[in-house]
């Protein structure tokens, strides 16, 4: 039944941990309760926050409205005939531990996103990525509630309209559609994913030339402990820019300025920029004030070191965009969500 908990701290539901207070927050695990959380929210005309594991957000003090959590859980094979296999799983369930259960179950795709904090409900909203692969590779399709039409729909992985950490779940129809569950297309052969350097590295070093599901999954796991930092240590959310995506003429202009300069062709005539080395190379990385500040080990990524307020963070952010912008000229884009806006 539909509990609504007035005045809720969200400290401990944001990667940050930064305090916030929701007017007014519940979790919600079926769909009857989804249905009357929206109804009260519509006839209340209140603003709505979808909270999944709060890994990708940064949340002011006070958020006025409701907050709602899925908490929809459940992992089932839907079909699976040897070789290719379809997977089910609740908008609720913990991502790293979907990967883990997929990984005992024998069903391939998703190795290299181990590890990624956060529910598999907002997987598909930012097309989450890592070591060469986005959960849109093995996407099938993902059902939602619609709050334009208030039913129940299914959306193919190409009306989702996937791109780099984008999806109409976050630009085109943002708060549109309440994601319930998502299906995966997975395979019972394992094709390692290995056309990421730091990964063929770290095997190469272990000794290990033809690496099973668990080698990469392992590796995977190994590579990113020693490279972020964990949220209930240090408050962060990940990567807190995009890497940003300039034309050619850009990236040769700044290769003529910067030899070291790091980026990969994105697509004909656009290259990707590592925003970390943006960053670290402006001279930030390892800097901290007011609480917050500049993971030492990964300039992409803002941490708050405890006593950090939001305002501070974001202060930071700013001042960090401003001197990439004045060194290099580039525009970087935040990747969490900040809420309220
Ligand atoms: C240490 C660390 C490492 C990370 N590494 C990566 C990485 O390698 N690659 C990567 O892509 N990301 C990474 N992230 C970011 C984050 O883990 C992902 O974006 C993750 O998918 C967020 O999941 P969440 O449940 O915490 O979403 P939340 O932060 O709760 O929400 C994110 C957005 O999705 C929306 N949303 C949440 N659930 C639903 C739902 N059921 N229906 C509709 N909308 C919903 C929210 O409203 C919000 O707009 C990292 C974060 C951390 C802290």
């Amino acid at each position: 039944m539909l509990k609504w908990i007035e005045n809720y701290q969200l400290s401990e539901h944001n990667s940050f941990g930064f305090n916030a207070i929701a007017e007014r927050f519940a979790l919600i695990e079926t769909l009857d309760e989804l249905e009357q959380a929206l109804h009260e929210v519509n006839a209340n005309a209140w603003p709505l926050l979808v909270l999944g594991g709060g890994s990708n957000l940064v949340l002011r003090e006070y958020l006025p409205g409701a907050v709602i959590k899925i908490a929809h859980s459940g992992i089932s094979v839907l079909a699976n005939d040897g070789e290719q296999a379809i997977v089910e799983a609740g908008a609720g369930e913990n991502w790293h531990t979907l990967v883990g259960v997929l990984l005992e179950k024998g069903l391939h795709g998703l190795e290299n996103l181990a590890l990624i904090p956060g529910s598999v409900g907002a997987a598909p909203v930012q097309n989450i990525g890592a070591y060469g692969v986005e959960v849109s590779d093995c996407l099938h399709s993902v059902t939602a509630y619609d709050r334009l039409t208030k039913e129940v729909v299914q959306i193919s992985k190409e009306a989702c309209a996937f791109s780099y950490r984008d999806s109409i779940f976050k630009s085109r129809d943002p708060g549109r559609y309440i994601i319930w569950s998502v299906r995966f297309n997975l395979s019972a052969l394992f094709t390692p994913q290995l056309n990421y350097t730091a990964l063929q590295n770290y095997l190469a070093e272990q000794g290990i030339h033809q690496p099973g599901a668990l080698d990469v999954y392992k590796a995977i796991c190994e590579i990113r402990s020693a490279k972020l930092p964990i949220p209930t240590e240090i408050g962060n959310a990940g990567s807190f820019f995009e890497n940003p995506i300039v034309p050619d003429s850009d990236y040769q202009r700044l290769k003529g300025q910067f030899p070291d300069l790091a980026g990969h062709p994105e697509r004909p005539g656009y290259y990707k920029l590592a925003a970390g080395w943006l960053i670290d190379q402006a001279g930030w990385k390892g800097f901290s004030e007011n609480g917050v500040g500049v993971y030492s080990k990964q300039a992409l990524v803002l941490v708050n070191h405890g006593e950090g307020r939001v305002v501070n963070l974001l202060e930071l952010a700013d001042r960090i965009k401003a001197s990439v912008r004045e060194k290099y000229g580039v525009e970087l884009v935040m990747e969490p969500r900040i809420y309220p806006e």
